[in-house]
């Protein structure tokens, strides 16, 4: 990857929901889920602000369980990435009529 030197304050990070390269500093953690994130690339831990706020309309225990059903052993990132829109495609998400 060009210019994706992991080192650098400057280097991109891959949004773990729609795949595009973000700047880091443009990016959000998404860490929330605690230690299941940290057996995988860290790069799973970055969303694009338009997936992050996308995510944030999901009520929170929804999406842990969903996340804790569709999270394996040694699942590649593809594959687990496949699951996750798979799943969210599954279970569409009612916005709240508050
Ligand atoms: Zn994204």
């Amino acid at each position: 990857m060009l210019g994706a030197d992991p080192g650098s304050e400057n280097s991109s990070v891959v949004c773990i929901a729609c795949g595009e390269s973000v700047p880091r500093a443009d990016a959000r953690e998404y860490d929330k889920t605690g230690d299941r994130w940290e057996r995988h690339d860290k790069d799973f831990e970055h969303l694009c602000k338009d997936c992050f706020r996308d995510l944030c309309h999901q009520p929170r225990e929804g999406l842990e369980s969903m996340l804790i059903d569709i999270e394996a052993d040694n699942l590649s990132e593809t594959e687990f990435l496949d699951r996750y829109l798979t799943a969210v495609d599954e279970n569409p998400v009612e916005e709240p009529d508050s």
